[in-house]
This record gives structure tokens, C-alpha cells and sequence, in this order.
């Protein structure tokens, strides 16, 4: 049993059952019971937990601290722009008229959350520069799913159908390639070159008559602008093709560059990630499509519009591809991302990504002499780093993303993109300071001297946490999610 300050109980919530305590006390009913369903598909036998409410209380609050979060530890997990996320906009979210409606509550009824999701979709289109908007999609991958059939349907309606080709470079972020077979895309991948970008001449050579799209992350899934992003269009729009911006992460470029002037055509951005929703075990989140003028009318339904009328209501679009979920997206998380732009601002969103740059850029200058780069020149929000001189002396990348979490700081992404050896991808975002930013590169240049001085230090990590080394393949196949009777 452990003691001392931090001593906690860790039993399980079933180990806390004590057979006839209860957390709430349910009033009688005051409407007429109704029939139950068919006896076979009740059951009495369940096995669950009866605990006071305060052990309730203490075993979620307990689960709740055993967790890393944004709110407790420094989480620079690149690709996944981690930022902070201001309690203004869990306020806004709430506020009953926003949190108590109904998704088919009679519009005149929901002007203001019409009107909300109306200007979101202005500022979408005005921060990518691609003005139609739909904020239907319930994550990025949803968002380039339905960016893809927007391409699909587009070349359908006029006479193309035999365009059926997504070009993706070799670096991209696994959704692509997933979102664009699920759209009934043929996938061909195109290679990066050394600098880490796309090998224009190659995309060059892939590009012909059955090219629909070519997908690219931007800023790269390294962390880097492409110089050649003007050729690169260029050259699949002679092809007579489309470019889709894969905008997961917008945090570099918010207010300093727009996609449509790069002669993007339609992209997806995670508000869950650049627009400062909370994000983490699965969601909601919300991964709006944008899309160039001419592409608008085929949009999910529904998107909001503003009537002559001066009232807002839902339309579906000309051409609509179709609904993608049972309603009009993650409402709550619209609200946050509203919340959080107009709360900053244009000149507030420039200055985050400035900072994002600048924050990586720091980083990044910090540790180059101690760890490879995956690219040796300027990043944007975030750096790929590799580890492969560690590996060599005897810990890897799993090793220093373990020992990371005794520092109290969450891991970097790891051995993610693939084509990096050892990779450990750090976005520090533009919400930490230059002392949480100093402390981590300490952290870093430190454990890199733990490997020669105590490597078991490295192996053995994490110290002191409920879980250590997880088998995550296992861990994903073969879950579990509920409570067994140790036997
Ligand atoms: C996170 C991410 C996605 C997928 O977003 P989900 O909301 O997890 O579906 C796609 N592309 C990039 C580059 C990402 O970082």
C-alpha cells in the first residue's frame, strides 16, 4: 500500500461496490409507467457498482488526474496542435441557448445558433481563402471524405467520370490515403525528394487524364512550407486535376497565408486542432470543408444561409454530395471555434501562428546539435526530430518519449511521419512560454545524457505511472472495456 502526500486509492470502481449504497437518489416518477420491453432483453444479473456518491466523485476525479491533459502538462504532440484552450470558450458552449436546443427545433426558434454557424463559415472561408463552406464533418478524416466526393462529384457532372486517381505524397498523414479509398479513389503515391518535399518532377510524371486530386498536407506532415506549393498546383491544374490542402493544422498559416491564393481547391481544417476546441480520446470534434466558388454547390447538406428574409435557416446545396451524419455537425465544438476566432481576432490569430513558428523554430535551434533533423532548414509550427544517433548508442525514440513522461511532459509524436527513422515530432504550439519551452529542451539535452550515464533509466521509463510499457497492438484489437472478476 502506498503512503505519503500523493498516496491515493486506486481501487477499481467495482472494488469500491458496496452492495445497497447509491450516489443519487431518484425521484419517484410522476408519469405512467410504461410497458417494458420483451423480458428477454432485460436482465437483473448485471453486475454493477454501488459506491456513495462522494467514492463516485473520488474514482472520476482520481481517472481524471491519472491522465496527461493540455490543462496539466506541457503536450507537445506534433501534428495534433495541442494549443490551449480557453475556458471562454467552454462558457460560450454552454450557454443554454446554445447547449439546450434541438437539432430540429423550428429555425426561427434557433436564430442565434444559426447565425453562429453562418459567420463561421465566413470566417472559414475568409482564413482559407476557399469561400464555401460546410461545417457538416465530425473530424478530419470526415472533412477529406467529403472533400473527395465533392472531387467525385464535381468530375461526375461534368463528363469526367475517369477520374479517379488520388495523388499522395509518401509523408501524408494516414487518413489521406484511407479517406480517398473509402471515396472510391485509386491511391498513388508520390515520393518526397530530400528537403523533404514533393518531388515536383515525379508528381509531374504521375499526373495525367485519370488524375481527380492530388492531397497534400500544408504545411508538410514535416513540419515544412514548400517552396515549390505555386508549381505544384500549377501542375496538376494543367493536368486538369484538383488540389486538396490536407489544413488539419492551420497554425502556421492562420492570417499569413491563405490556400485558395496557392491555388488550393478544396481543403478540411480540424477546428479540434487549430481553432482551440479540446481534443483527445476520440473526440467530438468537427473537420469542416472548404471548398473554391465553384465547387460550393455541391457541399453536405446542410450548410446555414442567410435568407432575403434577414432570418438564417439550413440549405442544402444545389448539387450536395449528400448528408455525411445524422444532423449538421459537432455543434458545440462550432460554437468554441467561433468563440475562439472572434475572441482573438485577425490581427490575434496572425500573431498565434507567428508565435506557433517561432516556438517550434526555438526548439528546433535548441537541439539540433543533439538530435538529426528530418529537414535541416526553417520549420513552421512544429519540428520532426530523429533520434537515429540515440538508437545507435542505445536508446530510441520509444525510450526518450517513455522517459519524457517522468519529466511530467507529454510525448512528442513518435516514429510518425514513416519516412523519418527514430522520429520524434514536437509542436510546442504558441501557448507556452519561453520558461516551459527552456525547461523541456533542459529535459531533452538531459535525457539525451542519460543514455551514456544510466541507459536502464531510458528502458525502464515510465517510473512512476499506472501504466508503463503498453502492448498497443493488443491494446487496440483486443480491448477491454469493461470491468471483469479477476478469476
Ligand atoms: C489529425 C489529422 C488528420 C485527421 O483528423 P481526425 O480529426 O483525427 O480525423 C488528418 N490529417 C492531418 C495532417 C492531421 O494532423
Amino acid at each position: 500500500m502506498s503512503s505519503g502526500p500523493a498516496a491515493r486509492d486506486r481501487r477499481l470502481l467495482m472494488e469500491r461496490s458496496v452492495p445497497g449504497r447509491f450516489a443519487v437518489a431518484i425521484p419517484e416518477s410522476d408519469v405512467p409507467p410504461a410497458e417494458l420491453p420483451e423480458s428477454s432483453l432485460l436482465r437483473d444479473d448485471l453486475d454493477l457498482p454501488e459506491v456513495a456518491q462522494l467514492d463516485l466523485v473520488r474514482y472520476f476525479t482520481l481517472l481524471s488526474q491519472l491522465n496527461f491533459s493540455i490543462d496539466t502538462n506541457f503536450y507537445p504532440l506534433g501534428s495534433c496542435t495541442m494549443k490551449y484552450n480557453p475556458k471562454l470558450n467552454d462558457e460560450a458552449a454552454a450557454l443554454p441557448g446554445f447547449s439546450q436546443i434541438h437539432p430540429a427545433q423550428p429555425f426561427e426558434t434557433v436564430q442565434g445558433a444559426l447565425r453562429l454557424m453562418y459567420e463561421l463559415q465566413q470566417m472559414l472561408g475568409e482564413v482559407t481563402g476557399l469561400p464555401g463552406v460546410g461545417l457538416a464533418p465530425l473530424a478530419g478524416a470526415q472533412g477529406e471524405y467529403a472533400g473527395l466526393l465533392i472531387a467525385r462529384a464535381w468530375f461526375d457532372s461534368a463528363g469526367k467520370s475517369e477520374r479517379t486517381v488520388a495523388l499522395i505524397p509518401d509523408s501524408a498523414h494516414g487518413t489521406n490515403p484511407a479517406s480517398a479509398a473509402m471515396a472510391g479513389l485509386e491511391v498513388v503515391t508520390v515520393p518526397s525528394n530530400d528537403q523533404g518535399n514533393v518531388d515536383l518532377e515525379a508528381l509531374r510524371a504521375a499526373c495525367d487524364e485519370r488524375t481527380a486530386v492530388f492531397m497534400l498536407t500544408i504545411p508538410s506532415t514535416l513540419g515544412l512550407f514548400n517552396p515549390n506549393i505555386l508549381d505544384i498546383t500549377e501542375a496538376v491544374h494543367e493536368a486538369g486535376g484538383l488540389v486538396y490542402a490536407d489544413g488539419a493544422n492551420l497554425n502556421a498559416l492562420l492570417g499569413l497565408v491563405k490556400l485558395g491564393d496557392l491555388g488550393f481547391d478544396i481543403c478540411h481544417s480540424n477546428l479540434h486542432k487549430t481553432f482551440s476546441t479540446p481534443h483527445g480520446g476520440g473526440g467530438p470534434g468537427a473537420g469542416p470543408v472548404m471548398v473554391a466558388k465553384e465547387l460550393a454547390s455541391f457541399l453536405p447538406a446542410p450548410v446555414a444561409a442567410l435568407g432575403d428574409d434577414g432570418l438564417y435557416r439550413f440549405e442544402r446545396p444545389e448539387n450536395a454530395i449528400g448528408k455525411i451524419n445524422g444532423f449538421h455537425g459537432s455543434f458545440s465544438i462550432l460554437v468554441r471555434a467561433w468563440t475562439y476566432m472572434r475572441s482573438m481576432g485577425r490581427n490575434g490569430l496572425r500573431e498565434a501562428a507567428r508565435n506557433a513558428i517561432i516556438n517550434a523554430n526555438y526548439v528546433q535551434a535548441k537541439l539540433r546539435d543533439r538530435f538529426d533533423l528530418a529537414a535541416d532548414r526553417h520549420c513552421m509550427h512544429e519540428t520532426v526530430l530523429s533520434a537515429r544517433r540515440q538508437k545507435a548508442r542505445g536508446a530510441s525514440a520509444l525510450d526518450i518519449a517513455k522517459r519524457l513522461l517522468d519529466y511530467g511532459v507529454h510525448a512528442p509524436t513518435m516514429y510518425f511521419p514513416l519516412i523519418v527513422d527514430e522520429a520524434l515530432m514536437v509542436e510546442p504550439t504558441e501557448t507556452e512560454s519561453k520558461e516551459t519551452l527552456d525547461r523541456f529542451i533542459r529535459i531533452m539535452r538531459q535525457i539525451d545524457e542519460e543514455i551514456d550515464q544510466d541507459p536502464a533509466l531510458l528502458h525502464e521509463a515510465p517510473h512512476d505511472l499506472p501504466n508503463t510499457r503498453l502492448d498497443e497492438t493488443t491494446a487496440a484489437r483486443r480491448p477491454y472495456l469493461r470491468w471483469q472478476q479477476e478469476t
